[in-house]
């Protein structure tokens, strides 16, 4: 019981730092993440960093890096669930990106994933194509927050550069 809540909640806060830390500020001052993971059409293995491409592994490994500190964190109060939380995690990150090989979720599983607010690789699939939606990688909870994110940080971009 113990390892499933701990699991939950690597996943949870995880998404929520790597989204606002890392994900949204990239979008608005960074090019790495927009160069690797939006520009033009690339397969799975690149979506999912199973190729080896130092842009790529870097993008990858820093939007990761939120869930490596907390599963260091939290396997001191359940190692399994640290364990499994990345594990998901990690499986999450292939499964979302199976758009790019073609394949399509069932009715039934999209049914549960929408009821659940667990991103889905067709809802994922949005924010590849059009960079102003889709945010949270996991949960779907986290796509309005950060988006309003994604425009306070533009308007303060906008506004520092009035200042020079
Ligand atoms: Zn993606
Ligand atoms: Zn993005």
């Amino acid at each position: 019981m113990r390892a499933i809540v701990i699991a939950l909640l690597l996943l949870f806060l995880g998404d929520f730092l790597s989204t606002f830390i890392y994900h949204v500020p990239q979008h608005v001052f960074g090019r790495l993440h927009l160069t690797t993971h939006h520009a033009g059409h690339q397969g799975f293995s690149h979506y999912a960093v199973l190729r080896v491409n130092s842009a790529v592994l870097l993008d990858g490994c820093l939007g990761a890096l939120p869930y490596l500190l907390l599963g260091l964190i939290l396997a001191t109060v359940s190692p399994w669930g640290a364990w499994i939380g990345l594990m998901i995690g990690q499986l999450h990150v292939w499964w979302r990106h199976t758009t790019a090989l073609g394949w399509q979720t069932p009715p039934s599983l999209q049914w549960l994933c929408d009821r659940l607010g667990i991103v889905t690789p067709e809802r994922h699939w949005q924010h590849h194509r059009k960079a102003t939606i889709g945010y949270g990688d996991i949960f779907i909870f986290f796509d309005q927050p950060g988006q309003q994110w994604l425009r306070w940080l533009r308007w303060l971009r906008r506004a520092h550069r009035g200042l020079l």
